[in-house]
């Protein structure tokens, strides 16, 4: 559903969108007066050609097609209502989930999905991962509403007329897939497609309000049938040797599965470990040294964790990221990166519940799961878990210590995820951090795409330098393995 159906008169409704687009774009001109958003978003705000030119497609070697999978709404804003009551917004998750699923075995795709859960992420912050990325194309999925349960049929739309073959294929596809009346390709002024500097389409797999079209769709069957359509859509509108956006020299190269660490530890010199001790590690030894750990939850995401591990690699930084399971399943690739560029990884839950509000046989579940995903991912089980919140009851610490697990909270919490300004975090870190300290930071679901922590982190890097600490990795700090 996008905001134009909902008006019966098509005339108005545009007026209405583009005199709702001059406010915004007039609000954000007073607000963002200097802000980081800007400087994340930087085709956004400093003017780069609108449908720029693409490079020719040569020796190009392995270069994947980058694709953006947009599933449409979610968090605050629900989208359309369905005939059965459900929100369109779970819809759009799920279905976007599995056509990355699908996509992720194509050897021809590199993808990116603009969130993970059932998050609220901003129209122009969905083209702007896009642009940001380079992607050669955006492709946001919906479910189309109607005041009259009778309307039903497929549409695709567009903005700008590069996008119009695209937008045909993937079209052709869902309506052979699904069966749904044929509504046609369409050019509509949204606003995630207009800011979107590549190939970017809008598909309305099918009307949620005629209860027999949302029947189908929330089927298993009519899920997979529409992401195998918008999967061979793809395929085909890229098989036939479209130019790739990105420059070659910024592609990233494959990494392949790490080995399980877990040999070289049982074999390599293993003096200095200790065993799993039954307490919460908040910090390590301070005789040591002055060594830091910089930990960063909640990830990964395909936008600010790629930027974090960036800044960390130019710097030579072992971090530790405590993850999430259902952003390990989305981001498997991510995670590869992680554990190949050297940092350590840890539990972080599931889904991010506060475990002293849930059962023990929940709690254990979302352990379990993600130690599943993450084995999955990196090759390894890990030995870290941090509770979301830090909350954690003493039933369930035993719990998680009898499958192996550290549990660790942090020594300086900078606060980053709520928006503080780097300055404010840099004040925290001088006044909280002793030799040994664990600081903890966010690589996802923060304010403003985390701008505050990626600057803190450019300042925190040779500030505490400069103090003489090193940074090590939460298993180095504490002499835990990184894996049993
Ligand atoms: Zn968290």
């Amino acid at each position: 559903m996008i905001n134009r159906s909902k008006c019966k008169h098509p005339i108005k409704g545009i007026y209405i969108l583009l005199l709702f687009f001059v406010i915004l774009l007039g609000i954000k001109t007073i607000w963002h007066t200097g802000s980081s958003v800007e400087e994340l978003i930087p085709a956004l705000t400093h003017g780069d050609t609108a449908g720029s030119v693409s490079v020719p497609h040569i020796s190009l070697g392995n270069a994947k097609y980058r694709i953006v999978i947009d599933a449409g709404h979610g968090g605050k804003d629900p989208g359309a209502t369905g005939a059965s009551g459900q929100f369109e917004k779970g819809f759009n998750l799920s279905l976007a989930q599995r056509v990355y699923e699908l996509l992720d075995q194509e050897p021809m795709f590199e993808l990116r999905l603009t969130r993970t859960d059932d998050e609220f992420v901003a129209l122009e912050d969905r083209a702007a991962i896009a642009n940001d990325w380079n992607a050669d194309a955006l492709v946001s999925i919906h479910g189309n509403t109607y005041t009259e349960q009778t309307i039903t049929g497929t549409e695709t739309l567009y903005r700008h007329d590069d996008s119009i073959p695209l937008a045909q294929s993937i079209q052709d596809q869902v309506v052979k897939a699904l069966g749904f009346p044929d509504r046609g390709v369409k050019e509509e002024h949204l606003k995630v497609l207009s800011l979107s500097q590549m190939p970017a389409v809008l598909v309305e797999t099918g009307y949620l309000t005629n209860p027999k079209e949302e029947e189908f769709l929330l089927s298993s069957k009519g899920q997979d049938l529409a992401a195998h359509a918008i999967v061979e859509g793809l395929k085909q509108y890229f098989g036939q040797n479209i130019p790739h956006k990105q420059p070659i020299e910024n592609e990233m190269t494959e990494v392949p599965p790490p080995v399980s660490m877990t040999e070289t530890y049982r074999q390599g010199d293993s003096q200095n470990e200790q065993s799993i001790q039954n307490k919460v590690y908040f910090n390590g030894s301070a005789k040591e040294g002055k060594q830091v750990a910089l930990t960063f939850d909640d990830g990964p995401d395909g936008f600010v964790t790629p930027k974090i591990l960036d800044i960390l690699k130019k710097n030579n930084i072992k971090a530790t990221l405590f993850i999430l399971g259902n952003r390990a399943k989305a981001h498997p690739d991510i995670v590869r990166r992680i554990v190949q560029e050297g940092h350590a990884i840890g539990n972080h839950s599931w889904s991010h519940p506060n475990f002293e509000k849930i059962s023990m046989a929940e709690a254990m579940k979302q352990v379990d799961d993600t130690q599943d995903a993450l084995e999955q991912a990196a090759g390894f089980r890990p030995i870290l878990f941090r509770p979301p919140y830090g909350a954690l009851g003493t039933d369930q610490m035993d719990a998680i210590h009898q499958k192996n697990l550290a549990v660790v909270n942090w020594t300086v919490d900078t606060m980053d995820w709520s928006g503080v300004s780097s300055k404010e975090i840099m004040r925290l870190v001088h006044k909280e951090l002793k030799p040994g300290g664990i600081v903890l930071q966010h690589t996802a679901n923060g304010k403003n795409h985390l701008a505050n922590t990626i600057e803190a982190l450019q300042q925190m890097i040779p500030e505490l330098t400069a103090e003489g600490y090193s940074f090590v990795t939460v298993p180095k700090l504490l002499h835990l393995p990184d894996s049993l």
